[in-house]
């Protein structure tokens, strides 16, 4: 279906500028690299989205990023807030875990973090608001389709081929380059620090067969073509068979692929390892526990990527919970204002409550686990029945979470060649970049945002989760 945005020669150069610009995804993940290849999902125009919610999440990013650091430095905390939750998710929460101790101590070294904090904007409010969906810790990915997305927004802006859509009104948006930065930024600090005599590379741990992998292979080229820092790409089994620590905590990868004299790596950049799967024996588990031991600048560290679990999320929106770790009054009372109510569902802190009001009321809550990647909440008759069945054990392995109600608005979404005029909801990602050396601050900023979008009608899931579209905000005010 068509409006009087969409004219057919719109849609077509929407389609031809994400194809020939990179705005690709793999169709399949048996699908050899540079084939099988699509657009990415996407919007036809920028959405609409609150100026003052865009500023404000851009604005409060540095000291989230100090809230989770302090938080990753303080490991009792972390141990006592999941002990429950790690007890329920024994083979996953747990064995990571039981990994955190390994990791040089904390504030030593270089340490840094690429997040990624998303937001919708609350519509029941009599002022529209911020409402954080969730913070995330490890892989947090499109930095740098989101940014061509916007790009080819601006491009069809300035062609004229949107009604009333001027290129000025398009916030600038370099992701991209925040994400190459930060990376950058950690290499050349493990250089100065540690000197290393052989050729010293960031590695990516991948996903073998990721659909998302031209996302990733887009911020390689951005880290070698801005910053001359290389990046090579290694899976958790190759690390296993071709990876090593030394005494001094060296980092060594002496792989064909990459010169038989081997590499040092300086920066561990995950863009796997959150999910279950990506651990499919001892192997991958080994993997993780040498890079964990290493000196190696590691995005994320065991600790940071455990700060990033919905229950601690959950545990920060009680009273005098962020307080503990920010500076000011102010800092605590913006981040909080961001906050939709989350409840534990352990008996100890009366999960039992919390579990009867949502089964009383299933549409006003979200049920979370400790998973990460789109997909895995449960909402309405699910989370109802769910929370009938389950065990006080297994509840305690999720959280609940009060539903938020985005505004709504209109697009195209374009999907493998396909269009059609949708009601969608909107969710506003922030990058937040963080390096310190020794403890001390390197960086701590926004590393550019992201806009997603995704059909109104749908509960959950991401792009990468075949639900979610990239998307570029109009603002309003
Ligand atoms: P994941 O780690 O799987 O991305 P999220 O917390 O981001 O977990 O949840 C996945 C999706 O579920 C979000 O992108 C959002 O669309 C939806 N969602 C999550 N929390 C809420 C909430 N409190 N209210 C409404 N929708 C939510
Ligand atoms: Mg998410």
């Amino acid at each position: 279906m068509l409006n009087k945005d969409a004219n057919e020669r719109g849609i077509a150069e929407a389609i031809a500028y994400a194809s020939s610009h990179g705005i690709i995804v793999a169709q399949s993940n048996q699908a050899a690299p540079g084939t099988s290849l699509s657009h990415a999902p996407m919007t036809y125009k920028p959405s609409q989205f609150d100026a003052t919610c865009y500023k404000e999440a851009q604005r409060i990013t540095p000291a989230l990023n100090k809230l989770l650091y302090r938080i990753a430095c303080n490991r009792a905390y972390l141990s006592a807030a999941l002990e429950e939750t790690a007890a329920a998710d024994a083979e996953f929460t747990g064995r990571l875990l039981a990994l955190m101790p390994l990791a040089p101590a904390p504030g030593t070294g270089v340490e840094m973090g690429i997040y990624r904090y998303d937001y919708f904007v609350h519509a029941e409010d009599a002022a529209r608001s911020l409402r954080m969906v969730e913070v995330n810790c490890i892989a947090a990915s499109f930095a740098c389709l989101g940014t061509k997305t916007g790009d080819m927004h601006r491009y069809l802006a300035s062609m004229s081929l949107y009604d009333a859509v001027s290129p000025d009104a398009l916030p600038r948006n370099d992701a991209m380059s925040g994400l190459a930065t930060a990376i950058a930024t950690a290499h050349a600090q493990y250089v100065a620090l540690y000197a290393p005599d052989v050729r010293s590379v960031v590695m990516m741990i991948v996903q073998p067969g990721e659909c998302n992998a031209y996302d990733q292979y887009l911020l390689q080229t951005a880290v070698w073509g801005k910053h001359g820092v290389e990046l090579i790409r290694m899976s958790l089994l190759e690390i296993h068979m071709y990876g090593s620590v030394n005494e001094k905590g060296r980092l060594r990868i002496v792989h064909p692929r990459y010169g038989q004299e081997g590499v040092e790596i300086s920066v561990a950049y995950y863009r796997a390892g959150y999910t279950p799967n990506d651990y499919p024996s001892d192997k991958e588990w080994h993997a993780r526990e040498i890079i964990e031991r290493s000196a190696a600048a590691k995005c994320p560290s065991v600790a940071m990527q455990l700060v990033g679990t919905k229950k601690i999320q959950q545990v920060l929106d009680q009273a005098g919970e962020v307080e503990k770790f920010v500076d000011t009054e102010e800092e605590a009372a913006s981040i909080r204002a961001t906050f939709a109510r989350q409840y534990s569902l352990s008996a100890a802190d009366g999960g039992e409550k919390a579990a009867q009001m949502a089964i009383e009321r299933p549409d006003d809550f979200v049920l979370k686990p400790q998973r990460e990647g789109g997909g895995n909440n449960l909402y309405t008759d699910e989370l109802k029945s769910a929370l009938q069945s389950m065990s006080g054990k297994e509840r305690s392995a999720y959280v609940l979470m009060e539903r938020i109600r985005p505004v709504v608005v209109e697009n195209i979404l374009i999907r493998n060649g396909m269009h059609s005029l949708t009601n969608i909801v909107s969710e506003f990602g922030v990058y937040g970049v963080h390096v310190s050396t020794d403890g001390k601050d390197v960086l701590n900023g926004t590393g550019g945002t992201l806009l997603r979008s995704k059909a109104a009608s749908h509960d959950d899931g991401g792009v990468a989760a075949g639900v979610a579209v990239l998307d570029s905000p109009l603002l309003i005010e």
